[in-house]
């Protein structure tokens, strides 16, 4: 018996939503909360009152407005999936209200777009003593690129040396320009400065300048480019044998014209800026321009393909394995109505919380995914839509 309440009402937590709907043995009663109350209303009304009990317009910047909507419902498990601004007012309400916490991204403040995880990594202590849990980025990067990096730690290495998350969306959505989640959190991320670990060290790239092509498993060859993501900070901290971790992700020519265009012109900047008597920023002007990433899934076609290439040694010899998961847009349309990077994150939202409701992940504290054995949360992935690959590769298509 377990009741949890979602704060948030976008893509990922439509898929989340449907998702616990499906599992009444285990998310018995659940309780939806966001901005738009509207938006939650429409979920309520697809997945029927019987599973979504109630829903509630909810400011979650408040963490007063979210202990008080805490102790109403009273949950067991509060599955943050607005945005990375709420992460601490969340949590804060969590603490105050003795409740488990579980979220997909990490914090990063709104006026300055830098995410780390120090801000949330500062509650271990008080959580700890609360006898609380925190699952910090339980979705699929971070999330299931965490799990994956622990489950090759344990499987199939004595040591782990090197690290790349390659994370492709082979898919078209027929858009000029669209991101697939939301668009403020996407482009604050992708615009920053590049940065890698090596040697100990964390070293800084110009944003998008490093590239190299991969070929995807079913999709074929794409421009890859090192980025900064936030799984590299928790994972090279809790495998502290890595001497090298990287990220990179894949843009069409299509989608970096458009965004150098966009930066030209300042419309990516978060510096507030004078227009017609009032403030505005101009990343929010241009996020309510773009396609809702949640309206993508109609006719969006192709498939991801994330996972992560791992270097390491095993009985004196080294090797590479690359573990990864394809997830087709129009399949994950037709099972709930979303495109593959609301799934892909979606899904294993709910795992997490599924492993903290049932105790198979359980202890009092703040944790990464890398930090539980992650054998019950890859048996939970094939069942649940994401079905991953091991691929034992002859050589690294990456050079040390
Ligand atoms: P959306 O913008 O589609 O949804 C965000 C939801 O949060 C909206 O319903 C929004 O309300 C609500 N919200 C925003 N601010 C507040 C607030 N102050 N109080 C209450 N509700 C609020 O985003 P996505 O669903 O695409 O992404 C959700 C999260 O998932 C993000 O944090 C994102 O970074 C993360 N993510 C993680 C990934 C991973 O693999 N780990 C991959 C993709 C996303 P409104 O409708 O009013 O705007």
């Amino acid at each position: 018996m377990s009741r949890v309440l979602i704060i948030g009402a976008g893509g990922v937590s439509t898929v989340t939503v449907k998702k616990c709907a499906r599992l009444p043995e285990f998310f018995d009663e659940i309780y939806l909360a966001s901005r738009t109350v509207s938006k939650c209303e429409a979920l309520q009304q697809e997945v029927g009152e019987d599973r979504v009990k109630a829903v509630f317009a909810l400011d979650a910047d408040n963490a007063d407005e979210v202990e008080k909507l805490i102790n109403q419902v009273k949950p067991d498990l509060v599955i943050n999936l607005a945005l990375p601004y709420q992460d601490l007012p969340i949590m804060d309400a969590c603490l105050a209200t003795g409740t488990d916490y579980l979220d997909t991204a990490n914090y990063e403040p709104k006026d300055e777009a830098k995410f780390e995880y120090k801000w949330q990594w500062a509650y271990q202590d008080k959580f700890k003593n609360a006898g609380i849990m925190a699952l910090l980025g339980s979705g699929f990067d971070p999330g299931v690129t965490n799990v994956f990096t622990a489950y090759a730690a344990k499987h199939y290495f004595d040591e782990i040396h090197y690290l790349d998350i390659v994370d492709c969306n082979g898919g078209d959505h027929g858009q000029a320009f669209a991101t697939n989640f939301n668009p403020e959190i996407n482009i604050r991320e992708i615009t920053q400065r590049g940065k890698y670990f090596e040697n100990g060290e964390w070293k800084e790239t110009d944003p998008l300048s490093v590239r190299k092509d991969l070929d995807y498993q079913n999709i074929g060859v794409r421009p890859s480019y090192m980025m900064y993501h936030e799984e590299l900070e928790s994972i090279v901290k809790h495998i502290p044998t890595i001497k090298r971790a990287r990220f990179w992700m894949t843009f069409g020519e299509e989608y970096l014209t458009h965004l150098r265009v966009l930066e030209g012109i300042g419309m990516t900047s978060i510096e507030p800026v004078e227009f017609q008597g009032q403030k505005i920023v101009p990343l929010e002007f241009l996020k309510a321009v773009l396609p809702n990433p949640g309206s993508l899934a109609e006719g969006y076609t192709g498939m991801t393909c994330i996972g992560t290439y791992i270097t390491g040694i095993k009985d004196g010899k080294e090797k590479t394995i690359f573990i990864y998961n394809n997830c087709e847009h129009a399949k994950t349309n037709e099972e709930v109505g979303a495109q593959a990077v609301s799934y892909t994150t979606g899904v294993p939202a709910m795992i997490g919380a599924k492993l903290m409701l049932d105790g198979t992940w359980k202890k009092p504290g703040v944790w990464n995914m890398e930090q539980f054995d992650p054998d019950p949360f890859m048996e939970e992935l094939g069942k649940h839509g994401l079905p991953w690959h091991v691929l034992e590769c002859d050589e690294s298509p990456f050079t040390k």
